[in-house]
C-alpha cells in the first residue's frame, strides 16, 4: 500500500494536466491508466503501414494551444518536447455541385471567396467577424470558469457592464439558439449555412437542437482568426510532453493499471484498488472517468444512494467511426483547391445534417453521414514518407444501437459485423467528390464505435465526447445538478474530463478547474 496526495485515474488530456498542474505544485501525483500507454482519446500510431502515423481518434489541438494548461505550463511543455504545427487554412466545406467554401486565416480573402461563392452573405460575415471580437473577451472567460461559481458571476456581471442588458441577452440568445436558427438569421446561401452549422455536428448538435449556435459560430469565425493547430508528428505529441512534466516534478504513472474499486471509509473516498490487487491511498482522488461509470467503481451501498445513482441518468450523444487511410497522393478533390486545406467537409447542406442526425437518433445507419476528413500531412509532412500522406477520416453521427439502415443495403446491428461495409459507403460518397481517391489508398484501418470503446472505456458506445453536450447536460448542469463543480457527493472524490464541465475536446480545462479545488 502506497500513499499519495493525489490519484488520478486515467491520463486523458484532463487527467494529465491536473496531475501535471499538481505536481508542479509539490503534490505527490499518482496516474493509473488501464491501458498500456497515456492519453486516452489522444493516440498517435502506425495502425495501416509502417512510417503513416495516424492520429486514432483527436487531432485538432487547438483547443489545448489557446487553453489554460498552456498558460500554465507552457515553458515545461515545450522543453519537454511539445510541438505544434499552425494551418492557415483550417477548413473548407465541398458540395454536390461542385462548388466549396474555404475559410483562411486571411478576412480579406474569405471575403473574395464569399463574395464568388455566396455574396449576399458578406455582409453577415463581417457582422460576425465583428461579433467574435465583440462577444469574445466575455465569453472565453465564462467557458473558462468553473459553474456555477463566484468567478463565472463576476465574469456575467462584467459582460453587463460592458455590454449593457441587451447584449447580455444577445449572448444567451445565442448561446441557446440551434445552428439552424442562428444560420438562417444571418445567412443567405445554403453554402454559407452548411459550412457554419457543421461545426454544430462535430460536437453533438444536429442543426435544430438548441445550443448548436455557439459552437456554429465559434468554430466557424474562429477558425478564420484563429486557424487550427496540429501536434507536430502526432496529436500525441501533447501526450509526451504531458508525461514528462508530470514525472519530471516527482509523479508517479502506472499504465495497465485498470482501477476497478474506489475505497471509501466513513464516505470518504481513501484510496483505489487496481485489477492486480494493489491498493494506493490518497488524501484526494480524480477521476478522470465518464461519470456516468463512476458508480460501478464504488460499493453498492454508496452507488445507490439518491445523488450517486443520479450520474447513471448522464447520457452519450450519438456516435462516431474513424476511417485512417494511409495514402500515395492526396485526393483528386474535384475543387481543387481543398488539397491546400486541413479539415475537409462533406455534409453537404443542413437538411442533409438534420436528416442525418434524425436517422442515427432512430437507430438507423445514416444514408449519406456528414463526413470530417482531415488532412494533416498538408501541414505536417513528417506523418507520413516523402511524398506520401495520411487522411483522418471521422464520421458524424451514427447510432449508439444499430436497428437498421436508412439506405436498406447493410444488414446486421453489431459494429464488427458491418463496420468495413458501412466503411465502403464512405469511401464511396468521398470518391463522388474526389473521382479515383480509391486507387490512391494504400492502406485503411476503420475504428468503429465498439473500437473506441474498446480502446476507451469512457467513450461509451462510440461517444466521442463522453457524453452528450446538449443544454440539459451542459454548462453548469454537467454531468448532473449534484455532480458539478468537478465534485462529487462523495467527499474526497473529484471528477473531470469530457463528462464535466467544459465538456469534450482536447483543451484540458477540467484538469485545471479540478488542479484547483485541491488543497
Ligand atoms: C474519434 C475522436 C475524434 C476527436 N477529435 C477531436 C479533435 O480533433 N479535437 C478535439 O479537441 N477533440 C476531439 N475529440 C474529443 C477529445 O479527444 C476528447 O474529448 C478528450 O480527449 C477527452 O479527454 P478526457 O480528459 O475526457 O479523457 P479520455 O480521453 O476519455 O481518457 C481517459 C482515460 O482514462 C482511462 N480510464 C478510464 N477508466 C479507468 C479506470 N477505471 N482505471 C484506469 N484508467 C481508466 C481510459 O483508459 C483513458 O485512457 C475527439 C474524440 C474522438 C473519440
Amino acid at each position: 500500500m502506497s500513499n499519495f496526495d493525489v490519484i488520478v485515474i486515467g491520463s486523458g488530456v484532463n487527467g494529465l494536466s491536473s496531475a501535471a498542474l499538481l505536481a508542479k505544485r509539490g503534490k505527490r501525483v499518482l496516474v493509473l491508466e488501464s491501458n498500456d500507454c497515456c492519453g486516452g482519446a489522444v493516440r498517435t500510431e502506425e495502425v495501416t503501414l509502417p512510417g503513416f502515423k495516424h492520429d486514432l481518434f483527436a487531432t485538432n489541438l487547438s483547443l489545448f494551444a489557446g487553453g489554460p494548461i498552456m498558460a500554465a505550463l507552457k515553458d515545461d511543455l515545450i522543453r519537454n518536447g511539445l510541438e505544434f504545427v499552425p494551418s492557415s487554412k483550417p477548413f473548407i466545406s465541398l458540395f454536390p455541385d461542385g462548388k466549396s467554401l474555404g475559410i483562411v486565416m486571411d478576412r480579406e480573402t474569405n471575403i473574395a471567396t464569399l463574395r464568388k461563392v455566396a455574396p449576399n452573405d458578406v455582409e453577415s460575415w463581417q457582422a460576425l467577424t465583428a461579433l467574435l471580437g465583440k462577444f469574445a473577451p466575455h465569453l472565453f472567460p465564462l467557458l473558462g470558469a468553473e459553474l456555477p461559481s463566484f468567478a463565472a458571476a463576476k465574469s456575467i456581471f462584467k459582460t453587463w457592464r460592458a455590454l449593457g442588458t441587451t447584449g447580455l441577452f444577445q449572448l444567451i440568445r445565442l448561446l441557446l439558439q440551434s445552428s439552424r436558427a442562428f444560420t438562417e438569421e444571418y445567412f443567405v446561401h445554403p453554402e454559407t449555412k452548411a459550412l457554419a452549422a457543421i461545426w454544430g455536428m462535430h460536437l453533438d448538435y444536429g442543426p435544430d437542437i438548441s445550443g448548436g449556435a455557439l459552437f456554429s459560430f465559434l468554430e466557424s469565425i474562429g477558425g478564420q482568426e484563429f486557424g487550427m493547430v496540429l501536434g507536430k508528428g502526432g496529436a500525441d505529441t501533447l501526450v509526451k510532453s504531458l508525461t514528462s512534466v508530470i514525472t519530471e516534478n516527482g509523479g508517479t504513472i502506472k499504465v495497465s493499471s485498470k482501477v476497478v474499486e474506489i475505497i471509501t471509509e466513513n464516505e470518504k473516498a481513501i484510496g483505489v484498488r487496481t485489477a492486480d490487487g494493489a491498493v494506493f491511498n490518497a488524501k484526494n482522488i480524480i477521476a478522470n472517468v465518464n461519470p456516468a461509470l463512476i458508480p460501478e467503481l464504488l460499493n453498492s451501498k454508496i452507488s445507490s444512494s439518491q445523488n450517486v445513482a443520479e450520474v447513471k441518468k448522464f447520457r452519450p450523444g450519438l456516435s462516431t467511426m474513424m476511417i485512417h487511410l494511409a495514402m500515395d497522393d492526396l485526393p483528386p478533390w474535384s475543387a481543387t483547391q481543398a488539397k491546400e486545406f486541413n479539415y475537409i467537409h462533406i455534409a453537404p447542406y443542413i437538411d442533409d445534417l438534420a436528416m442525418t442526425y434524425t436517422q442515427a437518433a432512430a437507430g438507423l445507419l445514416p444514408s449519406s453521414p456528414a463526413l470530417v476528413i482531415g488532412q494533416p500531412t498538408v501541414t505536417d509532412s513528417s506523418r507520413a514518407p516523402a511524398g506520401k500522406h495520411v487522411l483522418w477520416i471521422q464520421v458524424r453521427v451514427l447510432p449508439l444501437d444499430i436497428k437498421g439502415d436508412a439506405r436498406g443495403e447493410i444488414s446486421g446491428n453489431t459494429w464488427d459485423q458491418i463496420g468495413e461495409q458501412y466503411a465502403d459507403r464512405i469511401i464511396e460518397i468521398i470518391e463522388n467528390y474526389a473521382p479515383g481517391i480509391k486507387s490512391k489508398i494504400l492502406s485503411r484501418k476503420v475504428l468503429t464505435p465498439t473500437d473506441l470503446e474498446r480502446y476507451n472505456v469512457n467513450l461509451i458506445k462510440g461517444d466521442s465526447l463522453g457524453g452528450s453536450h446538449h443544454p440539459a447536460q451542459f454548462f453548469f448542469l454537467r454531468p448532473t445538478p449534484s455532480w458539478n463543480r468537478h465534485r462529487t457527493p462523495i467527499d474526497g472524490l473529484f471528477i473531470c474530463g469530457s463528462g464535466t464541465w467544459p465538456g469534450g475536446g482536447v483543451g484540458g480545462g477540467s484538469g485545471a478547474m479540478v488542479a484547483k479545488i485541491i488543497r
